[in-house]
């Protein structure tokens, strides 16, 4: 069963082993474990539902309350600390575009904001109940869910929109294709949220972005249905799918997705390199991005992050034997730097790509440690997410921040971030720690993930008011840097304050004439992206 104020399924559970824990307490101080409020006790400050009855809404507050927000450390704090104050007046989980239309008539009827729902997995506050005062329905995908079409000739399938990823693999695998499509939040995240938010899947340099996968389909919109049709490649005109991508349910719902698939691949591996300095590595991999070399993936943490990867991978003995051979191959303990690098495609291929990739590395100083950390890797790409449960149970918080610049922005970005986010907690006399990655590569530049750590506080406010600190020291310094306020997050109600410096006033215009023209009285998922 989903967890239903933290990450994941409740029976898993990722231990924080002792060398991670020694980190922290070294790096911030003893943890702050904080009481959990009960589901029960939540469930009282749900207020009387505002809209009227309706066959397909359900309005019990255990519903209401699982459907009241996503993953963003606000939603942390409010489920934890039992300080969340809003909820939608109720839930549809409609089954066809047909009931999405009923709710529609219905929702404009009776004035009612639509809060499109997938698989409730944002970390950017997109699906805050807004402050205004009308009644709320959230609109829960979940059962739009089936496989509706497979052209296995032109390689292209069409989904219910709120199909999860982990639903979506198991009806595609076992024909032999797959969308490719694996962002960390795999197990919950649902088709429609990806198109909605701009996903990127973690093997997008070889499957490609949502954008590129994302052919066509249906949008339900308060004033009528958006078809839009599959076409290999169209000159015809503006493409409107530009405008649904990550329109955040400003814009309707999205019912129907269709897809560009791929056949599984032959051979799709990881591999673990390690490089002397930060130097090296980005000099290895902006190389290999730009050599036209075919990989899936490639990950470059900087040394604060291999520092941490290593001590909470909990095998003691077999990081231990790493960091001696590292040691003996000449890596300075402080500032190695680990990438792993996936190749996918046949196994030809493959074998080019590694040969070729593997030439420049050792231009550049780097060693090769072979698959078996690529696969553990692999093994456990979407457990990572469980460790936020248990540090916040040890009494930290966890939150991570990305952003995409071009290559001569990418170093100085990072460090400003890491130094702005760092110094963010000194009125409280509080450290914060922060490491980093590039997460995805590209020819003109990469994207940079970074992740914070800090201690909890006694109150929901402080914990919430120290959160802003850091959000806002990081997202300032992104947009200093000249980088995208979201390489893959989206905006939301996080990052709309920040919006406009990107698109400038006249796009903020141009945006705005569409939502209006689309949805005259303002009812879809209003706060989010933009005011
Ligand atoms: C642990 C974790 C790891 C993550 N890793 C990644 C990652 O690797 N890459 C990445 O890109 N993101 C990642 N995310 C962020 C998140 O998973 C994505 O933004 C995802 O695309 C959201 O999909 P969802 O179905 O959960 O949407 P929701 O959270 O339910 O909704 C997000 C937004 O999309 C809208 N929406 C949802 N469905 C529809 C629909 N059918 N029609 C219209 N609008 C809709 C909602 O109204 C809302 O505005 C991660 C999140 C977590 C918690």
């Amino acid at each position: 069963m989903r967890r239903w104020n933290g990450w994941g399924d409740e029976s898993i559970h990722v231990a924080l082993p002792e060398e991670g824990a020694r980190l922290l307490r070294r790096s911030l101080g003893e943890g702050r474990p904080q009481t959990d409020c009960t589901f029960e006790s939540l469930l009282h400050r749900i207020p009387a539902c505002r809209i009227p009855p309706h066959p397909c809404i359900q309005t019990d507050a255990p519903t209401r309350l699982i459907h009241s927000h996503g993953q963003s450390l606000p939603d942390w704090v409010g489920l934890r600390a039992g300080s969340l104050e809003r909820f939608p007046d109720g839930v549809a989980f409609p089954e066809n575009s047909e009931q999405v239309e009923d709710l529609f008539q219905f929702c404009r009827a009776q004035h009612v904001i639509v809060i499109p729902h997938g698989g409730g997995t944002s970390v950017v506050g997109h699906l805050q109940i807004p402050a205004k005062d009308l009644p709320v329905l959230s609109l829960s995908m979940k059962r739009m869910n089936q496989m509706m079409a497979l052209n296995a000739t032109d390689q292209l399938a069409t989904f219910g929109a709120g199909i999860s990823g982990l639903q979506l693999e198991g009806t595609l695998q076992p024909k032999g294709f797959t969308l490719g499509h694996f962002p960390q939040s795999f197990e919950y995240s649902s088709l429609g949220g990806w198109v909605a938010t701009r996903s990127c899947g973690q093997q997008s340099s070889y499957y490609g972005r949502i954008e590129d996968l994302y052919a066509g389909g249906e949008l339900i919109s308060p004033i009528g249905r958006l078809v839009l049709p599959n076409f290999p490649a169209s000159a015809a005109g503006p493409d409107l799918r530009q405008l649904v991508l990550g329109s955040e349910g400003r814009m309707g719902v999205l019912t129907r997705v269709t897809v560009r698939l791929s056949r599984i691949p032959e051979k799709d591996d990881v591999y673990t390199f390690f490089f002397p300095t930060w130097q090296s590595g980005i000099s290895a991999v902006r190389t290999i991005a730009r050599a036209g070399i075919s990989f899936s993936m490639m990950r470059l943490s900087n040394p604060a992050e291999t520092r941490t990867l290593l001590s909470l991978a909990g095998n003691k003995g077999k990081v231990d034997w790493l960091e001696r051979y590292l040691r003996w191959r000449g890596l300075p303990r402080d500032h190695a730097c680990i990438c792993l690098i996936g190749f996918t495609g046949t196994r030809r291929q493959v074998r080019t790509a590694r040969c070729e990739s593997l030439a420049v590395i050792r231009r550049n100083n780097g060693i090769a440690l072979g698959k078996l950390l690529g696969k553990q890797w692999k093994k456990n790409r979407f457990r990572t997410p469980y460790l936020r449960n248990t540090l916040w149970n040890c009494g930290y918080a966890v939150d991570t921040f990305e952003t995409a610049v071009n290559w001569d922005g990418v170093t100085a970005t990072l460090t400003a971030i890491e130094t702005a986010v760092g110094d963010s907690l000194a009125a409280w006399k509080e450290n914060v720690h922060a490491f980093s990655h590039l997460s995805h590569v590209y020819p003109t530049g990469s994207s940079l993930y970074t992740t914070v750590v800090f201690r909890l506080a006694d109150a929901a406010e402080e914990i919430l008011a120290r959160w802003r600190a850091i959000k806002a020291a990081a997202c300032r310094t992104i947009t200093a840097g000249g980088g995208t306020i979201s390489h893959q997050h989206g905006v939301g109600t996080d990052h709309r304050g920040y919006l406009e410096k990107e698109k400038g006033s006249l796009g903020i215009g141009l945006l705005k004439q569409v939502y209006r023209h689309i949805d005259p009285e303002g009812l879809m998922n209003p706060e989010k992206l933009i005011e």
